[in-house]
């Protein structure tokens, strides 16, 4: 432990810089690199400390299974998606889903968005075949362009993902107090869009019967139950017409998160249960300070960037925010709690949630260990079920596709693991999307589902640039997968 606590001493918000980087860019023009961070270093932060700090309160409720975590958006964000309409549709997808949660399985829900700065990408190869030509990877919209033409990674492109993510948050911010997320108006989330019969009077259902408790709530004129999940949530109480909503991406370019963390003051009433990472900010006064990564509230660390000698762990180790590590079957079971012990050291709870990832055919061998040796060790994590990122396959037309079966059955694996193991699920990350066509439909970028998708279908509505996400659809049969499993 002291060896540990010697090493934070030492971190600072560049100390990666002298270990491997995975993933890294190369910029052509280095100094042109240089002055755009140090541009973004001195623009404002994008989320405050307070909010971090009470989503980290949040995630420590789904660690004592009290509440659970939804994690969700795009694979990757495009700066074009970056509409009214798109944020909308993704932010009614996010609170239908948790509304199906809260009502079926009674447990309040942490909504967490892979959204307002989900840009990078991380790849598999350098480059990738386009016809007959092999051009550079696409690596995501802060880096490159998805126009084969222009894959010279371009620094411009880092100042763009800054202001993105900025109107990305601010259109979320206004939804979020203007009513649109009130639990008085679910319909107004895209309810008209559902067209299976039986999935929408499943969903209308829901909604009324939550009006007549809303109403009744209301007569009754209970102040503590108004519209809100009254758990204990860092200094505040969330209040559905005000939900609780945060944003998160993969900390991938770790120059930009750099340029994004700041030392700041612990917020006054959490002061007294940090231990670690205090620092007076070089001001001399006896505030206690931590390091924000300020670009979103919530970052984690990808299944291909998280080597315990690498930069982006190195990186990890010293922000305040909660984090995610992605678990994957690469993964050894020592590793795994080598990693807990630098990243957590001082073993706070809501720090650390572990998002599982190994494929339908695969969690059967990994899983059980990996519960067994985090026991052991009595970390305390949260354990999120990715049924996605194990599942990606290639059509025989040759799409990027997920059959909704597996993931299913990756899902109802690692929700039966748990219990034979004597832990819970505390959450589920899924690449899905809201949006819909001008008639109406949904995306067709995932096979199965209550919809039936089938592979000749796939090209019809196929709008990823990225992983394929589950549509509005596909999304509700897993919500109600869910609640149902809760229900029992
Ligand atoms: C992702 O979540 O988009 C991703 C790339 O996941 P993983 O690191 O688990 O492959
Ligand atoms: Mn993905």
């Amino acid at each position: 432990m002291q060896a540990n606590r010697t090493e934070v001493d030492q971190w600072s918000p560049s100390s990666w810089h002298s270990k491997p980087v995975a993933q890294g860019v190369k910029y052509p023009n280095e100094d042109q690199a240089k002055s755009v961070l140090s541009k973004i270093q001195n623009l404002p932060p994008l989320v405050s400390p307070a909010e971090i700090e009470r989503l980290r309160h949040q995630l420590m409720a789904v660690q004592r299974n009290e509440a659970f975590l939804l994690h969700a958006g795009d694979c990757a964000e495009s700066f074009d998606a970056c509409t009214h309409e798109n944020i909308s549709a993704k932010l009614g997808l996010i609170l239908s889903f948790s509304l199906i949660l809260i009502w079926g399985a009674r447990v309040p829900v942490v909504r967490i968005g892979r959204i307002a700065g989900q840009y990078a990408k991380p790849r598999s190869s350098g480059t990738e075949k386009i016809g007959d030509r092999e051009v550079p990877s696409f690596r995501g919209d802060n880096v490159n362009s998805l126009d084969p033409e222009h894959r010279t990674p371009d620094p411009e492109r880092l100042m763009q993902a800054y202001f993105h993510s900025t109107a990305t948050l601010n259109c979320l911010r206004s939804l979020l107090t203007s009513g649109f997320a009130s639990l008085h108006h679910p319909r107004d989330w895209s309810l008209s869009h559902v067209r299976s019969p039986a999935l929408r009077a499943e969903f209308e259902r829901i909604t009324m019967g939550l009006a007549d408790a809303l109403d009744f709530t209301r007569t009754i004129g209970s102040e503590t139950a108004k519209e809100g999940f009254n758990y204990e949530q860092g200094g505040g109480r969330g209040v559905l017409g005000e939900v609780d909503f945060y944003t998160s991406h993969e900390g991938l370019l770790l120059p930009y998160e750099e340029a994004l963390t700041r030392l700041l003051p612990i917020p006054s009433n959490l002061r007294s249960t940090v231990k670690s990472q205090q620092s007076t900010g070089g001001t001399g006064a006896s505030i206690p300070h931590a390091y924000y990564n300020t670009s979103a509230h919530f970052v984690w660390v990808g299944d291909r960037t998280r080597q315990l000698d690498g930069a982006h762990i190195e990186y990890f180790r010293g922000i305040r925010n909660p984090i995610g590590v992605k678990v994957g079957p690469s993964m050894g079971t020592e590793e795994l709690v080598k990693l807990l012990d630098v990243v957590n050291p001082d073993r706070e709870g809501g720090r650390v949630t572990l998002i599982t990832r190994y494929g339908a055919s695969k969690i059967e061998m990994f899983l059980a260990s990996h519960i067994a040796a985090v026991q052991k060790s009595g970390h305390p994590v949260a354990w999120v079920c990715d049924p996605m990122h194990g599942n990606t396959l290639t059509s025989s037309t040759g799409l990027k596709t997920r059959n909704f079966g597996t993931i299913i059955s990756e899902l109802t694996a690692c929700l039966r693991i748990h219990t034979e193991c004597g832990s819970k699920l505390g959450g589920v990350s899924l690449e899905f999307t809201g949006e819909f066509n001008d008639e109406g439909f949904s995306v067709t970028e995932c096979l199965g589902g209550s919809m039936e998708l089938s592979e000749e279908q796939l090209g019809l509505r196929y709008q990823s640039f990225c992983d394929p996400r589950l549509n509005f659809e596909q999304s509700l049969d897993v919500a109600f997968l869910i609640s149902n499993h809760f229900k029992k």
